[in-house]
C-alpha cells in the first residue's frame, strides 16, 4: 500500500465518511483496466487530469472515463492550459501515475469537475494507488472535493443503438432482401436453445462417467466421441471436447476470455455472467476471489486450473462426485449435476 492510498483513506476517515474504497488484485491504472476490474462501463471510471493553466495555477480536472477534452470549451472556461508531466502530477498530488485522484492530496489544488460526470449517480475515481478506487456519488464527490463544475469535454456521442428486438428484425429483413430467408433458421435456433441445448445432456454424461469406469476413460481420452455415444453432437467447428476432471485436490474452471464460447450442445448455453467482461477478465487474474464471490470458497491447498476456450477447442468440467452418492443410480446422480458445476464455478 503506497502513501497515496493511505492518504486517501485518511482523507475519508477525517471526514467521518464511510465511502467504500475498493482494492483489487488487478491493476486498474487505466480507464479500460479499471472498468474491466470493477465490471462497469468506462464512463463510470472518473479520471483525474492535471493541468498547468496560463494564469499560473496547477489544477485538477475530474471527468468521466470516456470523455475527451474539447479544446475550445476548455479555453473558454479555464483559459489556455496544458497537461502536466506525469512526474509533476505525482509530486503535487502525492499519488502515483494511474492512481491520481482528487482526495488526500499532498498539496491543496483547485479542483474542477466536468459536467460529463453528471450522467451517473455514482462514479469510481482512483484512490491513490494503481489498484484501488472509491465508489462515490457524484454529489458527494463535489462536496468532499469542493470542486467547481465546468463544461470542458466533448459532448458524449448520441447513442444511436436501437433496442435489441429492433436490431434483430433489421438483420432478418436484410437477409430476406438478399434472398436468405432467416425465419426457418431463427425458429430452429429458438427450438435448440429452449429444448435441445440443455444442461441435462451434460448431466447424463457426468452421471455415466461416474458410474461406468470404461466410459469415464473414453470421455477423458476423447470427449467428442464419448458424448456422441449418448447421441450428443457438437457443431463441426467444435473440433475438440476436452473433459476436465475435478478431484478432491484439483479444481477446474472454464471461461472464454474473448467472448462466450462453450460446449453449449453439451452443457447448455452460457449464462449471461459468463459473457460479462468482468467474469472473462477477472476469472483469469483473480480466480479464487471471483469463485469466492460466486459462492465457491476453495481450500487454499486445492490446485486450481483456469481453461480459456477457443473456437475449436471446447471444455466441460467433470465434477467431483460427492461422497454421499455412492449408492445412487445414474438417473439420481444426473439430477444433482448443474451447468455451474460443469463450468466449474460450483462443486457438488
Ligand atoms: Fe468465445
Amino acid at each position: 500500500m503506497g502513501m497515496g492510498l493511505n492518504s486517501v483513506k485518511a482523507f475519508f476517515a477525517n471526514l467521518a465518511l464511510d465511502v467504500p474504497i475498493l482494492e483489487t488484485e488487478a491493476n486498474t491504472a487505466t480507464v479500460a483496466l479499471a472498468a474491466a476490474a470493477h465490471g462497469v462501463e468506462p464512463g463510470r471510471i472518473a479520471k483525474t487530469l492535471a493541468f498547468q493553466l496560463a494564469d499560473g495555477r496547477q489544477v485538477l480536472l475530474v471527468a468521466r472515463g470516456d470523455a475527451r477534452i474539447d479544446n475550445s470549451k476548455f479555453k473558454t472556461a479555464l483559459g489556455k492550459g496544458k497537461m502536466l508531466a506525469t512526474d509533476v502530477v505525482a509530486e503535487i498530488t502525492g499519488h502515483p501515475v494511474g492512481g491520481v485522484c482528487p482526495f488526500g492530496l499532498a498539496h491543496p489544488l483547485p479542483i474542477y469537475l466536468d459536467v460529463s460526470l453528471k450522467a451517473y449517480g455514482e462514479v469510481l475515481p482512483a484512490a491513490g494507488s494503481v489498484n484501488s478506487a472509491v465508489r462515490i456519488s457524484v454529489d458527494l464527490l463535489a462536496q468532499v472535493t469542493q470542486g467547481l463544475w465546468v463544461d470542458v469535454c466533448q459532448a458524449a456521442s448520441p447513442n444511436p443503438v436501437a433496442p435489441l428486438a429492433q436490431r434483430a428484425a433489421a438483420i432478418e429483413a436484410a437477409l430476406q432482401d438478399h434472398g436468405l430467408p432467416a425465419s426457418a433458421g431463427i425458429a430452429q435456433g429458438v427450438h435448440n436453445a429452449e429444448a435441445v441445448w440443455l444442461p441435462e445432456r451434460g448431466a447424463q454424461v457426468v452421471a455415466k462417467a461416474w458410474t461406468d469406469a470404461a466410459y469415464r476413460a473414453r470421455l477423458l481420452a476423447n470427449g467428442k466421441a464419448a458424448v456422441a455415444e449418448l447421441g450428443i453432437e457438437l457443431p463441426a467447428h467444435h473440433r475438440h471436447l476436452v473433459v476436465l476432471e475435478n478431484t478432491a485436490s484439483l479444481h477446474n474452471v472454464i471461461c472464454c476470455t474473448l467472448c462466450s464460447c462453450t460446449a453449449y450442445t453439451v452443457i447448455g448455453l452460457p449464462p449471461d455472467w459468463y459473457k460479462d467482461l468482468a467474469y472473462r477478465a477477472r476469472i483469469v487474474r483473480e480466480s479464487r476471489t471471483v469463485l469466492r464471490e460466486m459462492g465457491l470458497d476453495l481450500p487454499s491447498d486445492m490446485e486450481l486450473r483456469v481453461w480459456d476456450t477457443t473456437a475449436d477447442t471446447r471444455y466441460m468440467v467433470l465434477p467431483h462426485r460427492p461422497a454421499h452418492t455412492q449408492e445412487w443410480s445414474p438417473a439420481e446422480l444426473a439430477r444433482i449435476v448443474t451447468k455451474d458445476a460443469m463450468i466449474g464455478v460450483a462443486r457438488l
